[in-house]
C-alpha cells in the first residue's frame, strides 16, 4: 500500500498524454519496496504505457569519491537487472540528474520522483518541477513516517518526536509488493549512456575524486542488503539491546549505507525485525528506537534547519558555553592531517580512526568518542566541527546523510542537555578513554580493526 500522505503534487501541469510514465530515481536506488517505483508502474498501467526509469550519475556529487560511487554503482547494476526482471526500462546517463530528468520529461505523460531532505536534492526537485512540460509527483518512500506528518518544526530531542513518530508509526509499517507491470518496457530508447558492466571501469573513467578508494568490507545493492539483514536477524539481533556498545563485537545490522543510497527501504527493515522470532522484546524495541525514532530525527533536523551542515546550526546554549571555553587551554592540539593519518596519542581513538579511513564504517559508541576527542583537540570549536564534519562525510560510506549532520552536531550539543560544567567543553557531554576502558575490552577492538584493515590492503 502506497499510503496518501507519502505523495505530493510539485507542480499543477495539467495531464496529458506520452510515451511513457518516467520514474526519475535518485534518492530511492532499488526495485523493490520502492513506493515511487510501484506509483509510476500503476499510473503507467492506468494510461496504459510503459515505465521508463531514469537515473543521473554526474561527477561532481557534493563531497562524493571514489568509495562512494562504487557502492551506488553496484547498488545500480541490481537495480537494472531487477527491473528487467520486471520488464521496465532502465536508463542511466551521465550528467546533472535534473538535466537528464527533464529531457525525458519531454515525452513523458507523468514525472514520478522519490524524496531527499538535503538542500541540493531539494533544489534538484524543485527545478524540475518548476521547468517540467508534464506534472510531477513526489512520493516520499525513505522514512517511515512522512516528515511533515511526524512534526511541523524542528525537534527539540528524540524525547520530543518519540511521541510523534509513535502515534503515526504502525500506520506506516504496511507491505509494499511489486504491482505486475501490464506495457513492457524494455524496447523504450532512452539513451542510456553508463554502461554498469564493468565498474571498475567505468569509475576510472568518471571524472570524481578518486583520491578515498572502494572498500571491500561493504558492496552495494539491495541483494547484499537483504543478506546482510538476514544474517543479522538470525545472529545478532538477539542481544542488540544490551551488546550494541560494545565496540569489539559490531552487535549490529550494517544497514547505514544501504538506507543512505535507498537500496533498502526503512519500511521493509523495521516489518523484518517486527516479524522475525529472534531476538527479545528489548533487542527489537532498541533497534526500532534507532532506526526510525533516531533515524527520522535526523530528517527532521536537516528538513527544518536551513543550515543543517553549519556550526551556526547548533543550539543557542551549546555555541554559548563553546564560546565561553573557546580560550581554554587544551592539553594537546592536533590538526586535521595527524588526525586523518591516526596518529594521536590514543590508541583506541587511533582504531577507530584507521576503521573508518580503510572500511568506510565505524562502530556507533566509537563515532561518539572520536567526535568528541577532535572537540578536546582542536584549537576552536568552530575547527573541530568542520573537521569532525568533513572527515565523516570523506570516508564513512554512510556520511553525507541527514544522520552525518545531526550526530556530529550531536556530539557538539544538538538534541542534547547540558552537562557539568568541565573546560575545553563547556557544558556540552563529555567522554574519556577511561570510560572506553572501563566499560569494553578495548584491546579486542583495536585487534579486530588491525584485521580489518589487513584485509582491505590484502591485494587478492
Ligand atoms: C559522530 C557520529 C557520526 C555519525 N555519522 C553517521 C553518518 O554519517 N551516517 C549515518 O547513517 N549514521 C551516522 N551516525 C549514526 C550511527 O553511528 C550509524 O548510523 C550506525 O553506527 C550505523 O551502523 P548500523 O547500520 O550497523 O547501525 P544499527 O545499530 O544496526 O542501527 C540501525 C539503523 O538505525 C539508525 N541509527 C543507528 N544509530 C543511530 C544514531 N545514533 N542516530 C541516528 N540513527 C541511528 C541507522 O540508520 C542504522 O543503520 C553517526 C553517529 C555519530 C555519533
Amino acid at each position: 500500500m502506497i499510503e496518501p500522505t507519502r505523495i505530493q503534487r510539485l507542480n499543477d501541469r495539467a495531464e496529458r498524454g506520452g510515451d511513457f510514465v518516467l520514474y526519475w530515481m535518485q534518492q530511492s536506488q532499488r526495485a523493490s519496496f520502492n513506493p515511487a517505483l510501484e506509483y509510476a508502474v500503476r499510473e503507467a498501467n492506468g494510461r496504459d504505457l510503459p515505465v521508463a526509469v531514469v537515473f543521473g550519475v554526474m561527477d561532481d556529487y557534493p563531497e562524493a569519491n571514489a568509495r562512494h560511487y562504487a557502492f551506488m554503482l553496484q547498488g545500480l547494476q541490481d537495480v537494472g537487472r531487477r527491473l528487467a526482471n520486471r520488464r521496465i526500462a532502465f536508463a542511466v546517463r551521465h550528467g546533472a540528474p535534473e538535466k537528464i530528468a527533464l529531457d525525458l520529461a519531454r515525452d513523458a505523460a507523468l514525472l514520478v520522483c522519490d524524496r531527499g531532505y538535503l538542500r541540493h536534492q531539494r533544489k534538484w526537485r524543485e527545478n524540475v518541477a518548476g521547468s517540467a512540460p508534464c506534472p510531477v509527483v513526489q512520493i516520499e518512500g525513505d522514512v517511515v513516517v512522512p516528515v511533515d506528518v511526524a512534526s511541523d518544526k524542528s525537534e527539540f530531542a528524540a524525547r520530543t518526536l518519540r511521541p510523534k513518530i509513535l502515534r503515526h508509526r504502525d500506520d506506516y509499517l504496511r507491505s509494499l509488493d511489486d504491482s505486475e507491470v501490464t506495457r513492457d518496457g524494455l524496447g523504450l530508447m532512452l539513451g542510456s549512456d553508463v554502461d554498469l558492466s564493468d565498474i571498475s571501469r567505468l569509475l576510472a573513467r568518471l571524472d570524481i575524486d578518486h583520491t578515498v578508494g572502494p572498500v571491500k568490507r561493504f558492496t552495494g545493492g539491495t541483494g547484499e542488503a537483504r543478506r546482510r539483514l538476514a544474517e543479522f536477524l538470525r545472529n545478532r539481533l538477539p542481544g542488540y539491546g544490551d551488546g550494541r556498545n560494545e565496540p569489539g563485537d559490531w552487535q549490529c545490522s550494517f544497514m547505514s549505507a544501504y538506507l543512505h543510497f535507498g537500496q533498502i527501504s526503512p519500511v521493509e527493515l523495521a516489518r523484518r525485525v517486527q516479524e522475525t522470532q529472534g531476538g527479545s522484546r528489548n533487542d527489537r524495541g532498541t533497534y526500532l528506537e534507532e532506526l526510525i525514532v533516531r533515524r527520522e530525527l535526523a530528517i527532521n533536523f536537516v528538513h527544518f534547519a536551513p543550515s543543517y551542515d553549519s556550526y551556526d546550526a547548533l543550539p543557542e546554549w551549546a555555541r554559548r558555553t563553546l564560546s565561553d571555553h573557546a580560550r581554554d587551554r587544551r592539553a594537546r592540539i592536533y590538526g586535521r592531517e595527524d588526525l586523518e593519518a591516526a596518529e594521536t596519542h590514543d590508541p583506541n581513538w587511533n582504531a577507530a580512526m584507521r576503521e573508518m579511513v580503510h572500511t568506510g564504517f565505524m562502530h556507533n559508541y566509537m563515532r561518539m568518542y572520536w567526535a568528541k576527542k577532535i572537540l578536546e583537540w582542536s584549537a576552536t570549536p568552530e575547527q573541530a566541527f568542520a573537521t569532525a564534519l568533513a572527515l565523516n562525510n570523506k570516508y564513512f560510506l554512510d556520511g553525507r546523510d541527514p544522520n552525518s549532520y545531526a550526530n556530529v552536531a550531536w556530539c557538539f550539543g544538538l538534541h542534547d542537555r547540558a552537562w557539568t560544567e568541565r573546560p575545553v567543553f563547556g557544558k556540552i557531554r563529555y567522554m574519556n578513554d577511561k570510560g572506553l576502558l572501563r566499560k569494553f575490552d578495548m584491546d579486542r577492538y583495536i585487534e579486530a580493526v588491525d584485521r580489518l584493515v589487513a584485509a582491505e590492503k590484502d591485494p587478492d
